[in-house]
């Protein structure tokens, strides 16, 4: 059991939807939270993404600190720069202590130059928010990451992939003693219902697949309430499943779902998935897993 647990990668899901937070009985049973992904493995904890999810996620680690005495050491990847992926930061508790050490990695912006520092010092400005980024007392150390990067910390190997969302986004594969996991969120399918290759490319034989699946197909084709959603960086179970079963990989878990749909929606869409890959479930805040 014990060495199983060195072995393996502990996933949980602290924000599951996309765009914007959710609450209400109705969103209960997945989770409201925006994106916010935490992964333990060995010694390492990386968190993937910093939306809403980020805020109970840092009162966990706060509260483990207390109990173990130990202070808060985290690696933050950013799959890039939207609202619902950083929205959470000013509201990360552990930031704010001096004895925190946080290793934060992001993609330059479309200019070239605008780095993940200087939006989450935005984020952080008055009139928006009174609070500036310096009043994180924490030890922060910012990183470029951009396509085809690799990050090695101790045994853990994270590469990141560049995928088609607009304004840009990075997927990342994490490979830990054999064991591996592919996070690949605000991602939209090629247009001809082909496979992404650099998606291919990142998730080939992976354990663990997360996937974008906010749209149902009749949404994104507009079949659906509301304009089709063609163009607008998600893609669909359809498309998750056929990229699942085109690298290989071994379970998928689908993410980033729609605000508009409720937890009966999102069961529906995890019961159509599993037609299709039955190794499938709905990403829930709810229900961690290990690979
Ligand atoms: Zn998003
Ligand atoms: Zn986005």
């Amino acid at each position: 059991m014990a060495v199983a647990l060195l072995l393996s990668m502990r996933i949980r899901f602290w924000g599951v939807r996309g765009s914007i937070a959710t609450s209400g009985a109705e969103f209960a049973q997945f989770g409201g939270n925006t994106t916010c992904v935490e992964i333990e493995a060995g010694d390492q904890r990386l968190i993937i993404d910093a939306g809403t999810g980020l805020r109970p996620l840092g009162e966990k680690l706060s509260a483990q600190a207390r109990l173990l005495g130990r202070e808060v050491s985290a690696t933050m990847l950013f799959t890039h720069l939207h609202w619902d992926h950083i929205q959470g930061f000013p509201f990360f508790g552990p930031a704010y202590q001096p004895t925190t050490e946080l290793d934060l990695y992001g993609p330059l912006e479309e200019d070239g130059v605008t780095t993940l520092a200087d939006v989450l010092t935005a984020q952080m400005t008055p009139p928006t928010f009174p609070v500036g980024l310096d009043a994180m007392a924490a030890t922060k150390r910012f990183h470029v990451i951009g396509d085809q990067d690799v990050v090695e910390l101790g045994d853990l190997v994270v590469r990141a992939r560049s995928l088609s969302h607009p304004q840009g986004s990075l997927g990342y594969r994490v490979d830990y003693r054999g064991r591996s996991l592919c996070f690949a969120t605000d991602t939209e399918h090629p247009s001809d219902g082909s496979v992404d290759e650099a998606l291919l490319d990142l998730a080939r034989g992976v354990d663990l697949f997360v996937c974008d699946a906010q749209y149902t197909e009749a949404e994104y084709e507009g079949r659906a309430a509301g304009p089709p959603r063609r163009g607008w960086g998600h893609s669909t179970y359809v498309a998750a499943a056929r990229t699942a079963r085109a690298a290989g990989a071994r379970r998928l878990v689908l993410t980033h779902h729609d605000p508009d749909h409720d937890d009966e929606v999102v069961e529906a869409i995890e019961h159509e998935a599993q037609l299709l890959f039955p190794a499938c479930r709905a990403a829930s805040e709810a229900h961690p897993l290990t690979v």
